[in-house]
């Protein structure tokens, strides 16, 4: 990675548009951008000023244009970067850019000024994955953990935890240089106490996965139960329009249709499946079978029952072929509409169940209920938007290794030598390390970066 070079990219999504911005970084974007500006001499502007002139080709003039400048290290990437506002035609774009590739800049690759920022120091990993993230959010949730991870987050929190163990590692080397003569300075009581409360962050972490996952891949929830329950009806209801096709033939949703609904920031993928009974034909079988393996995928299962047509039997049944560990499910009775007042569901031993609550999809009636009651169900507790979450399956990965590795250091720590303590919290160290980017590799970090869209 060599960053004399100074990098260029249109920074707005490629295509037409009101404005365009392409940016440089490196040592050369200001002087290269002065050398096909017209106006001030933008080599003697100072840091975070912006200035109107336009771009030309020798004579020929491309376009009027805005440049803000920012000199390093006050800017993103901590180098010099210039921002050229042009007028957004994918030809001016398109020709500005092959002009400043021949004055010197060279094209960006994915996630390149992301990565020179991380390389200058301006970011951690786990911050510069944040950005990547933040740009993909597309929920309340989603943005708000990303932000939040953008802002420190966890990392800062493990880099804590990590100074302290690479003080505990400094120590039991010490003590290898004195191997004869049998000293402990790493007190042993402290680092275990040490290693617990590490662990005890590192466990929470690794259980807000689940979690932070689905937030920001959106909550996969299945909607299942017997033909004609009202499955199609009760996600129209959801969704509030006519998507799914509704008719009075049992069967009619053979294949799955999926939906995202937001509830409170948070995005839900419903699933519309097959209904479940015994196939006959072979087009439904297909579709059955793709809705156990549906529901298998799914984080919530919203169970939908006919309440005036159901037996217990039937009922008992169907719940105890859909109950999965690791599931969260909401049962629904549908079509209270047509039960009568007072009988409404005494038939039925449906009200002992955990979880459950009556709706009409018709007549769309509890429909903001059991809104609330799917958000509740799957994300239990209210997310207050400053909840630290992994949801990254690198950090995941990592916390997990670290975890091992902890525990070795904890089982052998009143029996082993010195030398393999010393190896087992090194291991650690270089997990925990993983997570922020103290160790990198170019094979990770190309991995990284290279899922970021060039401009980035
Ligand atoms: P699916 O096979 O489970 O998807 O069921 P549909 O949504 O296609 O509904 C089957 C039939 O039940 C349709 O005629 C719906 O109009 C009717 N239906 C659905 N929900 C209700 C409800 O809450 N009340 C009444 N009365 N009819 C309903």
């Amino acid at each position: 990675m060599n960053q004399q070079e100074t990098i260029v990219a249109l920074a707005t999504p490629s295509g037409t548009g009101a404005i365009g911005i392409i940016r440089l970084s490196g040592p050369e974007a200001i002087t290269i951008s002065n050398s096909v500006f017209k106006g001030k001499d933008l080599t003697k502007q100072p840091s975070h000023t912006i200035h109107f002139g336009s771009i030309a080709d020798g004579e020929l003039v491309l376009d009027e244009v805005l440049v803000s400048i920012f000199v390093g290290p006050k800017s993103y990437t901590r180098e010099n970067v210039v921002e050229i506002s042009c007028h957004g035609s994918a030809y001016i774009i398109e020709s500005i850019i092959k002009l400043l590739i021949k004055k010197g800049a060279r094209s960006a690759k994915a996630g390149e000024f992301t990565l020179r920022a991380f390389l200058n120091g301006q970011l951690d990993l786990s911050q510069a994955e944040a950005v990547a993230d933040l740009i993909a959010s597309n929920s309340k949730a989603s943005q708000q953990v990303a932000l939040n991870q953008l802002r420190g987050g966890f990392s800062s929190q493990l880099q804590g935890l990590r100074d302290q163990l690479v003080q505990f590692a400094s120590l039991i080397e010490l003590e290898l240089d004195f191997a004869e003569e049998d000293v402990e300075f790493a007190n042993r009581d402290q680092l275990k106490k040490l290693i617990y409360e590490i662990n005890k962050v590192i466990g929470s972490l690794i259980r807000s996965f689940e979690l932070g996952n689905a937030i920001k891949q959106g909550v996969n929830t299945v909607i299942a139960g017997r033909p004609n329950a009202g499955k199609s009806t009760l996600l129209n209801a959801l969704l509030n329009e006519e998507r799914a096709i509704v008719s009075h033939i049992p069967g009619t949703t053979r294949d799955t249709i999926e939906e995202v609904l937001n509830i409170q920031g948070v995005n839900f993928r419903l699933i519309d499946t097959a209904g479940i009974r015994e196939a006959t034909d072979a087009v439904e079988q297909i579709g059955v079978a793709r809705t156990m393996e549906k529901i298998s995928q799914s984080a919530l299962l919203i169970y939908v029952f006919d309440a005036d047509v159901i037996s217990n039997e039937e009922l008992q049944q169907d719940i105890a072929s859909l109950q999965k560990p690791g599931i969260n499910m909401l049962m629904v009775a549908n079509k209270i509409d047509l039960l009568d007042q007072t009988a409404k569901l005494t038939h039925l031993q449906a009200q002992g169940l955990p979880n459950f609550i009556t709706v009409s999809a018709k007549q769309k009636l509890h429909i903001d209920e059991l809104k609330s009651k799917i958000y509740t169900t799957a994300i239990k507790d209210q997310l207050t938007g400053d909840e630290t979450m992994v949801t990254n399956i690198r950090h995941l990965e990592a916390l997990q290794k670290t975890e091992e590795s902890l525990i070795r250091v904890l089982n052998g720590i009143d029996s082993v030598t010195s030398d393999f303590l010393s190896m087992d919290i090194k291991q650690a160290l270089y997990y925990l390390g993983e997570i922020t980017g103290v160790v990198t590799t170019d094979d990770l970090l190309e991995h990284i970066f290279s899922k970021f869209c060039i401009g980035k």
